[in-house]
């Protein structure tokens, strides 16, 4: 079993977006297999069709891109275990369910979805849960409960029918789990669950077992939800005598939400203000917006940082990992089985660390669409030289709009508090000089532009800051911003004049 070449899947079944939960499921999967020379395969699990959601694997698929996960074999990805949607494998999973049937391991059943809906309202009126289990099974419309003859004649005149699986009696399931180590199940309290459906589709629990040994999975790595489903896996592949070669799970701790109990939820990001999703998901139904982290500005190497300590660590304090290292890294044995909460305000560190990392050039490549989208021409070195002074105040791409839009447009406002403060009745003469100044200087240029400002001033004995305050008013529309005379030489001398001019005239 240990010596198969690991193969691991993602399986998400498209009835929405990408939760970030199940991106960090995505994304162990691929540290795993890329860690041991495996295969990582994108498996789309779309069975139930009352639950298929327009738009969504295209959705997860363009996620996974985003995040640098892409998988080896899948739809639209190649690999030669296809196909990789299950609706395009629907045909073949019958007769494994037949198989079961004829092997004593299931069995057919013909109550109406009308039947189960009264013996669940019966159930919850003597406040009881009805379960279709080994209790109940006997006493219900079934062919464990019908003759043969009867169960014969209703299959030949077409009556529908579900197939079941016949959850063995009080038996112990117990099975190493790659992250929570031995769990064990009785059997006893768990139902007959359905396998295949009267509308001729297999159940999550058939397609996903088939296709997992079909597909050669070697290790199924999954979310803590379908822990509950595991006793039911390993006893169909017993059912199915796939033993031998079945796949070794390992179940991922919950996230939680940042605060409180739970776990994290899709609300939770509209409330406290994250995003939940890796992209944009703009719901087919309602129409309504779900906030992405690629819309909301977060490099993807931030984001997947981020996903890869919520539940795994390298056991060291080490927190910042490119992909590789991460790969380097990764081992189940360091998932940690208790859930992890988690903190957006750390998700933006994690950005800021790699937007701090990257070059002005680089980010100027990311900025100047910004630029174009207002409608505003700059020249590729100004935008760098621009980004190089403000980098160390930005988190996000967006950003430097927000610390440097002055760099790119006369203030239109001017902030009341330091006009108050700054502009005293001296100020617009002063101002008016220094305008004059500016037009004599010749090489603009910051040491330059200083120079002569300071000569200037010690020469009228004016206050520095008496001046200095006003002047980036005028420039900047408040108290912020670099270096003042940086300023000066990245906007430009006839900028610079035109700006005090305006300013006076406004402020008066
Ligand atoms: N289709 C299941 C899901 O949506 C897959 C669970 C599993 O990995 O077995 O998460």
């Amino acid at each position: 079993m240990d010596q198969k070449k690991i193969r691991v899947r993602f399986a998400p079944s498209p009835t929405g977006p990408l939760h970030m939960g199940g991106v960090r499921t995505a994304l162990f999967n691929y540290l795993f297999a890329r860690k041991h020379g495996g295969d990582f395969l994108l498996r789309i699990e779309d069975t139930d069709q009352t639950r298929y959601v327009p738009g969504a694997e295209a959705y997860i698929t363009e996620s996974l891109k985003w995040c640098g996960l892409v998988p080896d074999e899948g739809p639209g990805f190649g690999g030669s275990f296809g196909p990789y949607r299950q609706s395009e494998r629907k045909a073949m999973y019958f007769s494994f369910a037949r198989q079961l049937v004829d092997s004593g391991w299931a069995y057919y059943s013909f109550d109406t979805p009308g039947d189960l809906d009264r013996l669940r309202a019966e159930a919850e009126a003597a406040g009881e849960v009805f379960a279709y289990n080994q209790q109940t099974r006997g006493s219900l419309c079934n062919s464990l409960a019908l003759t043969p003859g009867e169960t014969e004649q209703r299959i030949s005149s077409g009556e529908p029918y579900a197939i079941r699986f016949k959850m063995p009696e009080n038996m112990d399931v117990t099975e190493e789990d790659l992250i929570r180590g031995s769990v064990t199940f009785n059997t006893r309290e768990l139902d007959d669950k359905v396998l295949f459906k009267s509308d001729g589709m297999p159940t999550y629990h058939l397609a996903n077992v088939v296709d997992d040994h079909l597909m050669e999975i070697s290790h199924v790595i999954r979310g803590e939800e379908w822990l509950p489903s595991m006793p039911l896996h390993i006893l169909l592949y017993r059912a199915f005598g796939w033993e031998e070669s079945r796949p070794r799970f390992a179940h991922l701790p919950l996230i939680l939400k940042p605060q409180g109990k739970g776990k994290l939820s899709k609300r939770d990001g509209d409330k406290m203000g994250f995003p939940v999703f890796p992209l944009l998901w703009k719901d087919p139904e309602s129409g309504e917006n779900f906030r992405g982290y690629r819309e909301d500005g977060y490099f993807p190497e931030a984001f997947i940082n981020m996903l890869a300590l919520l539940g795994w660590n390298a056991g060291t304090d080490q927190e910042i990992f490119t992909m590789e290292e991460l790969i380097e890294n990764f081992s189940l044995e360091r998932v940690v089985k208790s859930g992890s909460r988690f903190d957006p305000e750390k998700t933006r560190w994690f950005n800021r660390y790699y937007l701090q990392q990257k070059s002005a050039a680089e980010l100027a490549a990311l900025f100047m669409p910004l630029l174009e989208a207002k409608n505003i021409q700059a020249a590729p070195d100004k935008v760098v030289a621009v980004i190089e002074e403000i980098k160390d105040r930005c988190d996000f791409v967006a950003d430097i709009w927000e610390q440097g839009h002055y760099f790119f447009e006369a203030p239109a406002v001017y902030d009341e508090k330091t006009v108050a403060k700054r502009w005293k009745a001296e100020t617009p003469a002063q101002l008016e000089a220094m305008a004059a100044l500016f037009e004599t200087i010749g090489s603009w240029e910051a040491g330059a532009i200083k120079e002569q400002f300071s000569a200037f001033m010690n020469e009228k004995g004016w206050n520095f800051g008496g001046v200095m305050n006003p002047l980036r008013l005028c420039l900047v529309g408040g108290n912020l911003g670099p270096d003042l005379f940086r300023i000066c030489e990245l906007i430009g001398q006839e900028e610079t004049i035109s700006r005090i001019r305006k300013a006076v005239q406004l402020i008066g």
